[in-house]
């Protein structure tokens, strides 16, 4: 863990937990959960929700991977962290299954009133950064799953933002079905 606040290599500013933080000072929001399907392992937002059990931080990334955080036994003080690495190779199957029977479980025990999504789409079969291999449809049918979530504990409130994503042809498909199943909720 890093133990002093200090910008990686892709970020400067954490965007979704200042997104979470917003939301909690200034609109209310009690429970939130940030589900981050990055390729890359989310260590400053687990980081810095390490010892706060109002926001669960939940994560599937390629492991080992940049930057080498996100294993298993990284639960946080107060059990909300929740990771599950998916190995090189993996593809849509082994990650619906740490949706499954890991991440999801947990947000419906949770019950959060709001949902924030950390979406890199470089889990994409296509991009040069990591080696797993989604396709669009693994990532309109997790977009799925938490919409229902959402429904079901948050009032429908859902705030996806973008991460990575290095393949253009790979990303505009992924982020196209992903928009496109945000909207099927309106
Ligand atoms: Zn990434």
């Amino acid at each position: 863990m890093l133990k002093r606040p200090c910008p990686w290599a892709f970020v400067f500013f954490n965007n979704i937990a200042i997104a979470a933080r917003h939301a909690q000072a200034r609109h209310g929001a009690e429970r939130i959960a940030i589900v981050d399907f990055d390729v890359h392992h989310g260590n400053g937002t687990q980081e810095i929700f390490w010892a706060d059990p109002s926001v669960l931080y939940a994560s599937t990334h390629e492991m080992p991977l940049y930057p080498g955080t996100g294993a298993t036994r990284e639960t946080g003080e107060h059990n909300s962290i929740v990771n599950a690495p998916l190995r090189a190779g993996d593809g849509g199957a082994q990650f619906r299954d740490a949706m499954q029977s890991v991440i999801l479980p947990r947000l419906q025990a949770m019950r959060p009133d709001l949902i924030l999504i950390s979406a890199g789409f470089d889990a994409h079969r296509r991009d040069p950064l990591a080696n797993l291999n989604l396709t669009e449809a693994d990532f309109a049918w997790i977009t799925g799953k938490l919409l229902d979530l959402a429904n079901s504990s948050a009032q429908g409130r859902l705030v996806s933002l973008l991460e990575g994503g290095y393949d253009l042809e790979g990303l505009s498909a992924s982020v196209a079905e992903h928009v496109a199943m945000l909207m099927s909720a309106y």
